[in-house]
């Protein structure tokens, strides 16, 4: 097969799909490809993101995924994985106390990111040596020349050989330009991205002046009867990283059925609501310094694309490839089989050679 020019590829989406398929296809990239991601947010981690107090403190919160989970099955398929993220420090076994569930099987082990949720997505970051350009939100994909050419809301353009695209299906589905014929196209796979759905919820972070404490008995508390709240966590006593010198930190995420009656609704309003049924489930909870809600419009996968194939091939030449947990399952094992599929694919595509080192 002739080996396609790869000099420039384009991730879109800096979440743990977009940075671990960056990870791997700079592996097989010739020297000297480029490769960049876009995202239209203000940083790194998509729904692994990690949210800073804005009073120039140090105190965190991972306002999305809060865990790792691994079963028996992923801790063989991805165990190099796993071993280099906790060799590095970047995840921990779990020994937080937790309250009010049952908390996967005994086959599944829990970590979580010391250093905040989002760490994990920086790291596959660095190791693409990839260039991120933030609030780069991308509105239009082409094809042009059999180059893919992409528009972004400010008018940016940005020409490449390649595009893998990370965004929710929702999003993809909104894009502008010859994409939209390319889905029309192929109305099976049409048909499967349209059905593709997410949950929804709110979540809440509180943050705290060093010094106060918060003096429950477990890290992470599980809420099944409330109308609202569904989960609590102190998040750095969950991390294992309490410390003196700074405050602690709560994440607090709503049910599905309040996110979906309250999904049209603004976040600093539903935050508000969100803060009544928290004090009325911890009445002895102290006044935070700030609190920071966030809507998830697309929280985890509901219905997941037909098969889970990991990723879908939009076109070949220039490769536009689809991929995200929607191709697979929300969390970082299904995150991680979808970007090994998109390097097959790719590899499949370019006819670029097989990397040594596979997932
Ligand atoms: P995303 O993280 O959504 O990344 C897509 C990126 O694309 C985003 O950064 C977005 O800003 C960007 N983007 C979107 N549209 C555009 C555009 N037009 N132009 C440019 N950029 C764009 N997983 C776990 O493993 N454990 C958990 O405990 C867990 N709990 C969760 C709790 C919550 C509340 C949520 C929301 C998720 C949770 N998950 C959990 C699921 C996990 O976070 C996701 O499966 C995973 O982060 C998805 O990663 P992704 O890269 O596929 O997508």
């Amino acid at each position: 097969m002739m080996k396609t020019a790869m000099e420039k590829l384009v991730v879109v989406g800096a979440g743990i799909t977009g940075a671990s398929s960056a990870a791997l296809l700079k592996k097989i990239l010739p020297d000297g490809a480029v490769v960049k991601i876009l995202d239209k947010s203000r940083g790194t981690g998509g729904r692994m993101s990690t949210s800073r107090c804005s009073n120039g403190k140090s105190a965190t919160v991972d306002l999305g995924a809060q865990y790792i989970s691994i079963n028996l099955h992923y801790a063989k398929v991805h165990q190099s994985i796993h071993e280099e993220l906790i060799s590095q420090g970047l995840l921990k076994a779990s020994t937080c106390v937790m309250e009010g569930d049952k908390f996967g099987g005994e086959d599944i082990l829990h970590y979580v990111a010391p250093a905040g949720i989002s760490s994990l997505v920086k790291h596959f970051v660095k190791q693409a040596g990839a260039e991120v350009a933030y609030e780069e939100h991308v509105t239009k994909v082409d094809i042009e020349n059999k180059k893919v050419k992409l528009t972004t809301l400010k008018g940016q353009e940005e020409l490449c050989d390649g595009v893998i695209l990370t965004m929710p299906v929702p999003q993809i589905l909104q894009l502008d330009g010859s994409i939209r014929q390319l889905i029309d196209s192929q109305p099976k796979v049409k048909e499967n991205l349209e059905n593709v759905s997410y949950s929804m919820r709110f979540a809440v972070g509180l943050f705290y002046d060093p010094g106060v404490t918060l003096s429950y008995p477990w890290a992470v508390k599980y809420f099944r009867d409330n109308p609202c709240v569904c989960y609590i966590a102190i998040d750095d006593k969950k991390r294992g990283t309490e410390s003196d010198s700074v405050g602690p930190s709560v994440v607090i995420h709503t049910s599905v059925p309040f996110g979906m009656k309250h999904l049209e609704e603004d976040k600093d309003s539903v935050k508000d609501i969100i803060m009544k049924h928290v004090k009325e489930l911890l009445p002895d909870i102290p006044e935070p310094a700030e609190v920071k809600g966030h809507k998830w419009r697309y929280s985890q996968i509901h219905k997941s694309y037909v098969n889970e194939p990991g990723c879908v091939v939009l076109s070949q030449t220039p490769p536009i490839i689809l991929a995200g947990d929607a191709f697979s399952h929300s969390n970082l094992d299904g995150c991680l089989t979808s970007s090994s599929s998109v390097r097959d694919a790719f590899i499949n595509c370019t006819g670029l050679d097989q990397p040594t080192n596979r997932l």
